[in-house]
């Protein structure tokens, strides 16, 4: 047995977490039996987890409830209804993704036939994050067992309840030989990632990702890391700035700001700034009323070590020094609620500019163009996504060739994620790889070349 066993924080279950090596020994055994790769198993797999998702759905919107304060229509929408839209998916598109594709042979070649098929890699490995604890568990799965696969599967120690729900409930629903939960922290998931896999999937950090690739390189393990980052928000002048304030007020604090593509700032363009602040603030009492600590659909900031971070951003005690409240700011640390607010005035050398927020505070900066629009954003990190609300098909087109991005939205933040058919990925700091629907059994499978030539 690993001596890691011994190091397992209080909250995390050992019970399910038992020695990883023998886990992935117990998967590759799984796997070599050929049992994963017929179409009927991964579809069983898929209905067997569409199943557990509508049987324990009142167990996982309780465990998504106690980890983050997830109230049932946002946890059911973001979380377990998102999952069984992609699994729909996949169910009604594998056969045909896995079609073996004809490739034109050149006349030197001939007679002869060639074709591309995709294998399942073998056992592979899923790092959850805690701010969609489900979701982001469960989608690279679906992906994970179509393409053919077995997997472990390592939960956020975060999200505990969802943790400890997805260590119960994954082996009673799927086929045990083939798929695995190790819940833990560190020390547990650094005992992972000495095994071998055939893919390693992370989403999280790009601190935790550099980990996770250094430790995939020594295998020679493919990785796809789903990274986050700082995601802008461009207005231009001349759009509706009521209609843009409710669509960015919505992706914005849609679980209380944790959301990887979640809008980071808005640049205001031009002379947007003033008007869009007043909608805005607006825009937050018709989503959340007066009080936002009162709509159960508001979530709270995961654990007291963000939620301090988040004050800090918000530069207490230093007037001035971040920009302007110009509406929340309200906190309150026994249950970790922080309302959701705007920033006006803010400076690009603020600390709320310098990292990403990942929490409710929306800071707004004004800048006199698009051109210095571009600039700004074309001078960090690349984003997991780029926003625009704009009415120019000019400005569309800008956006669209003169800067990169994971994804870019326009008239629509966070949503592009629930389209099956787009990848969903990052790029430079934002990671690399991408997944969902098709993408996903790219991600999770070999992409076989096959030649047939006959000896006459
Ligand atoms: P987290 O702290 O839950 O970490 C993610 C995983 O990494 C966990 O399973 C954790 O156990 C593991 N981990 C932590 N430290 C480790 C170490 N030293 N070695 C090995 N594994 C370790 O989640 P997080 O990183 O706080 O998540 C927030 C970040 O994730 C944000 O940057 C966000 O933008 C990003 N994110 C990206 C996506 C996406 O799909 N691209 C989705 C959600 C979150």
């Amino acid at each position: 047995a690993h001596a890691l066993v011994a190091a397992v924080p209080a909250g995390a279950s050992t019970a399910s977490s038992p020695d990883p090596a023998a886990v992935v020994a117990r998967l590759k055994a799984g796997f070599s039996t050929g049992r994963t790769k017929p179409l009927a198993w991964r579809l069983d797999q898929l209905h067997a987890l569409r199943t557990l998702l509508t049987e324990q759905t009142d167990v996982l919107l309780a465990a998504l409830r106690s980890d983050l304060g997830k109230g049932p229509q946002e946890a059911y929408r973001t979380e377990i209804g998102f999952t069984l839209n992609e699994l729909d998916h996949t169910v009604a598109h594998l056969a045909e993704w896995l079609e073996p594709r004809p490739a034109a042979v050149p006349d030197a070649f001939q007679p002869a036939e060639a074709r591309v098929v995709r294998d399942p890699l073998g056992v592979v490995l899923v790092i959850a994050p805690w701010n969609y604890p489900l979701q982001l568990a469960l989608t690279p799965l679906v992906g994970a067992l179509a393409a053919g696969n077995a997997a472990v599967v390592k939960p956020s120690e975060l999200a505990p309840a969802t943790s400890a729900a997805l260590a119960r409930l994954l082996p009673r629903y799927l086929d045990p030989q083939a798929v695995a939960v190790v819940e833990g922290a560190v020390a547990e998931t650094t005992a992972l990632l000495e095994q071998r896999f055939d893919h390693i999937f992370y989403t999280g950090n790009g601190t935790v990702g550099r980990i996770v690739m250094a430790a995939a390189a020594r295998n020679l393990t493919p990785v796809t890391l789903e990274l986050g980052g700082k995601s802008p928000v461009l207005v231009e002048p001349g759009v509706d700035l009521a209609a843009t304030a409710r669509r960015i007020v919505r992706g914005k604090f849609l679980n209380a700001g944790q959301t990887c593509v979640a809008p980071d700032y808005v640049l205001a363009i031009g002379d947007t700034a003033a008007a869009l602040e007043e909608h805005l603030v607006t825009a937050v009492r018709e989503a959340y009323g007066e009080d936002p600590s009162a709509d159960e659909e508001y979530g709270r900031i995961v654990n007291e070590r963000h939620f301090d971070r988040l004050i800090g951003l918000l530069g207490e005690g230093r007037v001035g020094h971040v920009g302007r409240v110009v509406t929340g700011g309200v906190h309150d640390r026994t249950n970790r609620y922080l309302a959701p607010t705007v920033l006006a005035d803010v400076s690009p050398e603020a600390p709320v500019m310098r990292e990403e927020i990942f929490g409710p505070i929306l800071p707004v900066v004004g800048v006199p163009d698009l051109d210095s629009a571009i600039a700004f954003v074309n001078e960090r990190d690349k984003p997991l996504a780029l926003y625009a609300f704009t009415d120019s098909p000019q400005t569309k087109q800008r956006l669209t060739e003169e800067t990169s991005s994971g994804a870019l939205a326009f008239g629509l933040p966070v949503s592009h994620l629930a389209i099956p058919d787009l990848p969903f990925g990052g790029v430079g700091e934002s990671g690399m790889g991408r997944y969902h629907g098709a993408y996903s059994i790219d991600t999770f499978s070999h992409t076989k070349a096959v030649l047939d030539k006959p000896l006459i």
